[in-house]
């Protein structure tokens, strides 16, 4: 079946055959493992004396339990050690690449994976983590996928899955100045809500989104499955093409021309047929602040905290132990809301576009992190972090007070040393605000794009960067 979308045409080229059940055998192009969910996996293979029969379709790096300071080994925490040798081992015996602290292509696997050019269009990929819809920036079929499935992709390269249905998210217009990618997503949570795409692949598509260099495309995407979508996808273009081009794994030579045409080939066509369409106006998104504790609880920055009555009625229960949670009332206002912690980085904001940005607005503020604030960054990648300080971003950040960090997912899920302590509130440039997301059980997480966190720690309390940025154009700055 094809109605001429690119999540259409890519399933049909990777089906293997229509399962009894219904579901599809998919043939997996891409599998990403990493320390935390492939373990048991490899012990469930072993059980089974099971080989890994395309060893080189897989690929490892470590990310969530690395420690951003003190990278010796072993690790201070013990069970981190463990899962450090533990995927040594496992990739080791069963011939699979690992890219570990040091070799300068470790870092959040879905930033390694594009950075190096694996991930490419067309392909299916797939990761035992939910934030593989990140692939889909580059015409990619992506999935987050559970531990057993990381078994079932290392035994047979194929998953058992059902199709998808097809909604285009359309984002026409230009983005104001101060508004990023991040806030595009956050908006788009907003208004479909965290169980909308259930059942769906997301496309984006639309001017806004044309405009959009692939760090920011990936960051949308990274986001899909935030809306309850599977995965989320735009189609190749020229902008894709370029950031490909001469990557180390991206095809070479004559290679190169026959891939483009190829990956031309696999973009939705204009008459595609969609399963809804949803429409988006760029210029009325504002930079915009999760209040809640799911990442469709988002409002803009100059907003009050909604009324539960904006929300479906079976919404009010969760709408309620929000308010509770993060200890704040409808009516009030966000932007002045005082943070204690703010976090810059994961593979949502964790790019080098991310801190420059974060960068050049720190320098249009001019201040330094707020006394009571704890403010750090953390490279998505180690390639990222050598461009930052071959670039002196790294000066500017630890200049204006905020902590310099290696590579890793550290406080997005805060699975190694960077945790939140307490009640404390973070503003962060991560992708879930659950309770508990950031290491404390009764930690509070208020999502936003990279350059909203730096003028939070600068001001201690959430801010309009839009403030920051007129006020230095004023002044000539
Ligand atoms: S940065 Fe966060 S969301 Fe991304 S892979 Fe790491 S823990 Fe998962």
């Amino acid at each position: 079946m094809s109605r001429n979308t690119l999540f259409d045409k890519v399933w049909d080229l990777h089906a293997v055959r229509a399962l009894p059940s219904g579901q599809t055998q998919l043939f997996i192009g891409l599998h990403l493992i990493h320390e935390v969910t492939s373990p048991q996996a490899f012990a469930m293979l072993r059980d089974r004396k099971l080989t890994v029969p395309y060893p080189e379709r897989t690929v490892a790096t470590v990310d969530h339990i690395v420690p951003t300071e003190n990278q010796a080994r072993p690790y201070a925490d013990g069970l981190a050690e463990e899962m450090m040798v533990a995927i040594e081992r496992n990739c080791r015996e069963f011939g699979i690449r690992l890219f570990q602290p040091g070799s300068g292509k470790q870092g959040v696997v879905h930033i390694i994976a594009p950075e190096q050019g694996l991930t490419q269009p067309g392909m299916t990929v797939v990761c035992g983590d939910s934030h593989t819809a990140t692939h889909g920036a580059f015409g990619a079929i992506a999935f987050g996928i559970g531990t057993s499935q990381v078994r079932d992709v290392l035994a047979t390269q194929t998953l058992s899955i059902s199709r998808l249905k097809v909604r285009r998210i359309q984002v026409d217009g230009r983005l104001r100045p101060g508004v990023y990618a991040k806030d595009v997503i956050l908006h788009v949570l907003r208004t479909l809500t965290a169980k909308g795409g259930v059942g769906f692949a997301y496309e984006f598509a639309g001017t806004c989104i044309d405009a959009m260099s692939m760090e920011e495309r990936m960051t949308i995407c990274n986001m899909a499955i935030e809306g309850g979508a599977r995965c989320g996808y735009v189609n190749p273009d020229a902008t894709t093409f370029a950031y490909l081009k001469g990557r180390e794994h991206a095809p070479k030579a004559h290679a190169w021309d026959a891939a483009v045409a190829w990956w031309s080939a696999l973009a939705s066509g204009a008459d595609a047929e969609f399963d809804d369409v949803q429409r988006f106006t760029a210029e009325t998104i504002e930079p915009t602040v999760t209040w809640g504790i799911s990442p469709d609880h988002g409002i803009g920055v100059k907003e009050a905290i909604p009324a539960r009555e904006s929300f479906a009625k079976d919404e009010w229960q969760t709408i309620d132990e929000a308010y509770q949670y993060m200890d704040l009332k409808p009516g009030q206002a966000i932007a002045g809301v005082a943070i204690d912690v703010a976090f810059i980085g994961s593979c949502t904001n964790g790019r080098i576009s991310d801190l420059r940005e974060a960068a050049r607005v720190i320098q249009a503020h001019g201040g330094k992190v707020d006394a009571r604030v704890k403010a750090f960054i953390v490279p998505g990648s180690e390639a990222v972090k050598v461009a930052a300080e071959a670039e002196g971003l790294d000066k500017i950040f630890t200049a204006h007070g905020f902590e310099w960090r290696n590579a890793g997912c550290s406080m997005c899920l805060a699975m190694n040393p960077d945790k939140l302590q307490g009640r404390q509130i973070s503003a962060s440039s991560s992708n879930r605000n659950f309770k508990g997301r950031q290491g404390s059980s009764t930690g509070r997480t208020l999502l936003m794009s990279p350059a909203m966190v730096a003028i939070a720690a600068l001001e201690g309390k959430v801010a309009d960067v839009r403030d920051v940025l007129a006020k230095a154009a004023k002044n000539g700055g």
